[in-house]
């Protein structure tokens, strides 16, 4: 039988187990994206396992719900891939692609954001998203971290969250090319993952040490 926590490869959340006992993979669906080919695999997986059905999440992941434990891993095996092929999971509009109020690349950026973070060992879970305009569908505001695209750039937002104690992001910064915006993303979650208590969110973060200690430490050098 599976042992749910020896699969190690999968990031976080890629396999979840139900109250009912049941499991729940999610197929990889990178800024909301699924092939044809993708869904025909997803179809004929539900068919062949006689799975309950599948859910778009609030997080833009298709989940396979209903899964007996003991047939995770073959399900896994016949999806493919599953999960994030990132350490964590970045949202995004489809911004100037698809969208006639689109100001700037949300897919490409947030492409982009999803590799950059690779590169971070934070505290706690980490929620990001890329919105093309003000508009901000992608919720950039309520997110650990949010861009969001205006005419001359990005508007740079840290600290964000949508749950129980929701709190507005703080702007850091507006108006930045791609390249400033990561660079001020990086400084602002290397000064929180040397400052944050073990599980301590950024939203609880930022209210903590005060957004000027976090501006400080991103704009203090630069
Ligand atoms: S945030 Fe703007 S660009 Fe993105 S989908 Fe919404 S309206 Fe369109």
């Amino acid at each position: 039988m599976a042992n749910l926590d020896d699969m190690k490869d999968l990031h976080q959340g890629a396999v979840l187990k139900r109250k009912d006992g049941t499991c729940s993979v999610m197929a990889r669906s990178p800024l909301g994206e699924v092939t044809p080919e993708q869904l025909d695999t997803i179809n004929a997986v539900v068919k062949e396992f006689n799975l309950s059905g599948v859910r778009m999440t609030g997080r833009q992941q298709l989940e396979l719900k209903g899964i007996p434990e003991d047939k995770v891993e073959a399900v896994i095996e016949r999806l493919g891939v599953v999960g994030t092929a990132h350490k964590y999971l970045v949202q995004a509009c489809i911004g100037i692609t698809g969208c006639r109020l689109g100001m700037q690349d949300s897919m490409a950026m947030g492409a982009k954001l999803e590799k950059f973070l690779d590169r971070f060992e934070l505290p706690w879970k980490l929620k990001s998203s890329v919105s093309g305009c003000s508009m901000s569908c992608a919720e950039s505001y309520v997110r650990d971290v949010g861009l969001v695209g205006k005419k001359n750039g990005w508007v740079v937002l840290f600290g964000g969250n949508a749950g129980k104690g929701a709190r507005k992001a703080d702007v850091l910064a507006e108006d930045v090319s791609d390249e400033r915006a990561f660079e001020i993303i990086g400084k602002a979650l290397d000064f929180y993952s040397e400052n944050a208590k073990k599980r301590e969110r950024t939203a609880p973060f930022v209210e903590r040490v005060g957004i000027e200690a976090i501006k400080e430490a991103v704009f203090g050098s630069a």
